[in-house]
């Protein structure tokens, strides 16, 4: 029977899917690639999630025919290679749009009305603290998005729809006609739109041009009382800055799903900073997204071992030379 390796447990909905397609499935008993490469031996799919797949697996799975990446990022995946040898990879970029989205509002909103701090204080008994006078509305304040990619484009759509937000999205890659059809205005020059931003949310990927695209200098460019959630990548932001526009007062709060090291060492400065909110990035954790990425990656994988062009291939240039039979 042909078999898929799942080198890292999925939802069992998509193990539902490849059942029905016929396909075997074979646990990884351990996801480090030594023992994937042994494991995937006669398997002609595998499934994948951050473990990505290495070179020397994909030299031993001589059956293989495709290769499922759960989620988006492909960095751990030796696509390169991949590529050379024909072996298709998918993937799904839309699956975790929505519970990111969510999770950065969720983020906004929990600053404006300092929901944790109103929590804390119930429980220690100062009830008074509803006449701190420290609460604010969404509605009406300006929005920065930056980045306006799937994520960047679903925040801005619900923070417009549900919350009357005014959305400025700095984007160089995008056109202002393509930011206008979105809903949103173009920001042209980042500084700018920092200092109009009631609130900054970051949403583009990390690369050596992005890293650190909020130091000190940019911090320093946001409207005091501003807020900056940060559901992309740690890196986008100079840690030692953002403490320090936090303890200064100069922004309202803040909010870290994404470390540059993770998990977060929990002596980290951030740790002690009463202003920052932090998440053990949970943006695409919830069971929807769990799901939806899992059937999403299993009805891809079908589809290549059926011979239909799957929606979302990492390696599209392969499709027309991609590996039939065993290599
Ligand atoms: P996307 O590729 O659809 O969008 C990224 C956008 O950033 C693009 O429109 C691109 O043009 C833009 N961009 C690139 N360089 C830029 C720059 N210098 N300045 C401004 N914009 C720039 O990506 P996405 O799927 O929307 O994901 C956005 C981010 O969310 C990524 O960093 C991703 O890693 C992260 N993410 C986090 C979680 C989580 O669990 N917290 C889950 C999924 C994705």
């Amino acid at each position: 029977m042909p078999t898929c390796l799942l080198v890292q447990p999925i939802h069992h909905k998509g193990i539902d899917v490849l059942l029905s397609a016929g396909l075997e499935i074979r646990q990884a008993s351990a996801s480090t690639m030594d023992v994937v490469a042994k494991e995937i031996v006669g398997c002609v799919a595998a499934i994948t999630r951050n473990a990505g797949l290495s070179r020397e697996a994909m030299q031993a799975a001589t059956e293989l025919k495709v290769l499922g990446n759960h989620g988006i990022g492909t960095d751990p995946v030796d696509v390169t290679y991949a590529s050379e040898i024909g072996l298709p990879i998918i993937f799904t970029p839309y699956g975790n749009v929505q519970s990111v989205a969510e999770l950065a509002l969720s983020q906004m909103l929990a600053i404006a009305r300092r929901t944790r701090e109103a929590d804390r204080a119930v429980r220690s008994g100062n009830y008074d603290y509803r006449y701190s006078r420290d609460f604010i509305e969404l509605q009406g304040k300006t929005l920065a998005v930056i980045g306006f990619g799937r994520i960047g484009r679903r925040t801005a759509e619900v923070a417009k729809g549900a919350f009357g937000m005014r959305v400025v999205a700095y984007d160089p890659y995008l056109s202002a006609a393509a930011i206008e059809a979105a809903g949103a205005e173009k920001g042209e020059d980042l500084g700018a739109v920092l200092g109009v931003a009631d609130v900054v949310s970051l949403h583009l990927q990390l690369t050596p041009e992005t890293r650190s695209i909020l130091d000190k200098e940019r911090l320093a460019q946001m409207k005091p009382g501003a807020m900056l959630v940060n559901t992309a990548r740690g890196a986008l932001v100079d840690p030692d800055a953002l403490v320090d526009a936090l303890k200064s007062g100069h922004l309202r709060g803040a909010a870290m799903d994404v470390f540059e090291i993770e998990p977060l060492p929990v002596d980290h400065p951030f740790a002690k900073e009463d202003r920052l909110i932090l998440s053990p990035h949970i943006g695409g954790a919830t069971e929807e997204c769990l799901e939806r990425t899992a059937v999403q990656t299993a009805e891809q994988v079908v589809d290549v071992l059926e011979g239909r062009k799957p929606a979302h291939l990492v390696n599209p240039d392969v499709w027309e030379r991609r590996r039939l039979s065993a290599a």
